[in-house]
């Protein structure tokens, strides 16, 4: 099987309600496509959303990326010599880890249609069923419980909250969304490095001496707040998870090692892919700390491959946070992959299963 061409496109998808985060709001999903074609008539898929506020990329720079030099050193490449291909995306260029993981999101795809089987299989198999958290975006105290009791009622029973905007005002926040779910969700809290080192460990002493229990408390700092982070995490009963601060392995070796952080969120576009994915969560799984799966804001492609990930690392990736496709109004991509509001369940497809893509407007070279 090997690599005759590659298209690029644009699928857009609007959400049911608009995204809100300390950094951010978002009105639709918005992803460049990047399919991957060979001789024997197989597509690869990939995507890649832009999420300039955080890893730099835009859509035009994942475009220009994979056009000018990712596309053109996977042409004439064999699927078989899958490490040596994504060798050559990772060698591609710097940075840019959008573009990366959509490419090797394709890759990936093709691999397992190559084998025959489900991508997480051949990683390493486990159960294909996921539970996943859903987002609560950061807004007024009283939409918040309103949605937070509309996520009970579609069967969520764990929630990201999204908070960092004054600090004041997201404890009081975090205390209304735990009063009203008390015992019948399990609460995660995002501050999108929303405070201060000082703030975040007054915030989280606040709501752990008023009985508010968090699962875990997600990137309180700003990124490159490393120190900062590791002040949190010591001075805090509740785990702390690096989010914009852990992009790859480099950083999770890093973190985990200075004990900065307790945990580790994935995502493929900031890992730059599969590849780098797997080496997260095999670098935490040596140190004996969990991970957290995570998206950004992006189409059922990426984030079905992040289902695969998860699920044949589940070991380690414990907590699962792929709402990208239960904030969508309708889900474009069809074949084996079920999101049915908190459940995610992969099939037996080859590779991540996808049959058919609707409504991907297609770029002209
Ligand atoms: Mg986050």
């Amino acid at each position: 099987m090997k690599i005759r061409s590659f298209r690029l496109g644009m699928l857009r998808i609007p959400l049911k309600t608009p995204f809100k985060t300390a950094l951010r709001t978002v009105e639709q999903v918005e992803d460049v496509v990047f399919a991957l074609e060979t001789d024997d008539g197989h597509v690869g898929y990939g995507s890649a959303p832009a999420t300039a506020a955080i890893t730099g990329d835009t859509h035009g720079s994942i475009i220009d990326a994979l056009r000018a030099y990712i596309g053109p050193r996977l042409v004439g490449g064999d699927i078989a010599q899958l490490n040596t291909l994504v060798a050559s995306v990772q060698g591609a260029l710097q940075r840019n880890t959008s573009a990366k993981a959509a490419a090797e999101i394709a890759l990936h795809d093709l691999w397992g249609q190559l084998h025959g089987a489900p991508l997480y299989q051949l990683l390493g198999g486990g159960a294909p069923r996921l539970e996943t958290d859903i987002t609560i975006s950061v807004d007024s105290i009283d939409k918040m419980v309103a949605d937070s009791l509309d996520a009970l009622a579609r069967g969520f029973t764990s929630l990201k909250v999204k908070v960092g905007k004054d600090m004041a005002t997201d404890i009081e926040r975090m205390r209304a969304v735990h009063d009203a779910v008390a015992g019948r969700a399990l609460l995660r809290l995002d501050a999108n490095q929303g405070w201060t080192a000082r703030e975040a460990i007054h915030a989280i002493r606040t709501l752990e001496d008023a009985g508010v229990r968090m699962e875990l408390v997600e990137q309180p700092v700003k990124a490159h707040d490393i120190d900062g982070l590791r002040e949190v995490t010591a001075n805090v009963h509740t785990p702390v998870m690096a989010d914009e601060s852990a992009f790859g392995p480099r950083e999770t070796i890093e973190l985990l090692r200075t004990r900065a952080a307790d945990i580790v969120n994935i995502k493929l576009m900031k890992a730059g892919g599969i590849s780098n994915a797997l080496k997260m969560a095999d670098i935490a799984a040596v140190q004996g700390r969990e991970c957290m799966m995570g998206c950004m804001l992006e189409s059922p492609i990426g984030v079905t491959a992040a289902a695969h990930v998860a699920v044949a690392r589940s070991a380690t990736i414990t907590k699962i946070d792929l709402d990208g496709p239960s904030l969508c109004t309708a889900n474009p991509v069809h074949g084996t992959t079920r999101f049915l509001e908190a459940e995610i369940v992969l099939g037996d497809g080859p590779g991540l299963g996808i049959e058919k893509i609707d409504g991907i407007e297609w770029l002209t070279a």
